[in-house]
């Protein structure tokens, strides 16, 4: 064991194990501090999904594409499932089928790799779509999907075996400073530290981030029980609700429209934040969510009337019934209302990087080879 680290990552979410991943991969003493026996936050509770196609064009997309590539690449090295089958985006309403067709018009040029589909071509690549009524689909072969649970439980092992990083699990960090971390009532030194605690944020650099712009929002999801006759669900799923909820389809002309007619005909959907995500893990169980409820809003408690809006919503997407619900959770993630995420450098060798939002998944292993490149100095 080392008497000084090169770098000290706090937290084992996802972000904390992308730097530690970067770190150790050139080659220096990682060491990582989780304060749970294992990671039990945002990182294990949400869908898998890597979303480029979520990510506004420019320099999140970029990230995200090339946040793909990494987890890619390491995830074959790991040898850990994943499942690249990208992602089909359906519309069952004109104004739908029209955003869908002028998103995909722009979308070459801006970056996105999607085919517009009919529904013959739909069915072919998503069979578990529903039929009736569908006007076309979008599909995008850059998604991707893990399974939270088991990558975020399984890294560790992996960054410990490839490349020798120590993980303290069961160890709060209660103070740091320049070269050194406090945690277990001893004093560990490491000649930088990289603060990546999710929405604990607050609870280490209070003073660094109270004046800044930042929010939690509580998700609801859902996991059913595998699908019957092992049937695959293909590119994970979205319908019509989702084109308003992520900036990449926020030009289209025809937006307002779709907005318009669901906050008229299902004003619940807006109220809860609710849009809705298909995916598929290993076991062939269906992740199902999701809502967002701000701040205030927030409780400790799941609301039925949320997960039925979903399960409403997620039923005119798919062909027959939904497998029965298994499970039924909810996560909070920390955003900011002005920039993609949180980053910030409160001391010398000291490094904040958190409040990812809804794309921690999707830009964490792109995010955290910029931020260790240009900490470090590598231009
Ligand atoms: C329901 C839901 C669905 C989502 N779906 C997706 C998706 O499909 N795709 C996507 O891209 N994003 C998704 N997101 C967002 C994504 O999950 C988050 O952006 C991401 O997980 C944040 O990772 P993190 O490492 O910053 O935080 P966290 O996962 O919260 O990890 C922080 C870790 O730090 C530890 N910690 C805190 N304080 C200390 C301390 N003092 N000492 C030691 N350890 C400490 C915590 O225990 C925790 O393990 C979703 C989020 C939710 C909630």
């Amino acid at each position: 064991m080392p008497s000084i680290y090169d770098d000290a990552v706090v937290g084992a979410g996802i972000v904390g194990l992308a730097h530690a991943y970067h770190l150790a991969k050139r080659g220096r003493s990682v060491i990582v501090f989780e304060r749970d026996q294992r990671a039990q936050m945002a990182s294990v509770r949400n869908f898998g999904l890597v979303w480029p196609i979520g990510r506004p064009p420019g320099e999140q997309l970029e990230l995200a594409k090339r946040s793909r590539e990494v987890w890619r690449e390491m995830l074959r090295d790991a040898g850990l499932w994943h499942d690249e089958s990208g992602s089909m985006h359906l519309a069952y309403q004109d104004d739908e089928a029209r955003v869908l067709a002028e998103f995909a018009a722009d979308a070459a040029g801006q970056g996105y790799d999607v085919e517009l589909l009919d529904a013959d071509q739909v069915a072919a690549k998503a069979p578990m779509a529903r039929r009736e009524g569908l006007r076309r689909g979008l599909f995008s072969a850059t998604e991707m999907r893990v399974d939270p649970r088991q990558v975020v439980g399984d890294l560790p092992f992996y960054l410990a075996r490839a490349y020798g990083v120590r993980f303290e699990f069961n160890a709060p960090v209660t103070h740091v400073e320049p070269g050194e971390v406090q945690a277990l009532g001893q004093s560990w030194r490491a000649r930088r530290v990289w603060i990546c605690t999710g929405e604990a944020i607050r609870e280490l650099f209070f003073d660094h981030v109270r004046d800044e712009p930042v929010y939690r929002c509580k998700l609801q999801m859902m996991r059913t029980a595998p699908t019957s006759h092992g049937a695959k669900l293909g590119p994970s799923m979205a319908g019509g609700l989702t084109l308003r909820h992520y900036p990449a389809f926020a030009a289209c002309p025809t937006l307002p429209e779709v907005v318009a007619r669901f906050d008229g005909e299902t004003p619940e959907f807006a109220r809860f934040g609710i849009h809705v995500l298909i995916s598929q893990n290993a076991s062939g169980q269906l992740a199902v969510g999701d809502s967002h409820q701000y701040d205030a809003a927030i409780t400790p408690f799941n609301d039925d009337e949320i997960d039925d809006a979903i399960l409403r919503y997620a039923r005119t997407l798919v062909e027959g019934p939904l497998p029965p619900i298994v499970s039924h959770w909810y996560g909070v993630q920390m955003g900011h209302r002005e920039r993609p995420w949180l980053r910030k450098s409160p001391a010398e060798g000291v490094h904040l990087v958190t409040a990812l939002g809804g794309a921690g998944m999707t830009l964490s292993f792109g995010l955290a080879e910029k931020v260790v490149r240009e900490e470090l100095g590598e231009g």
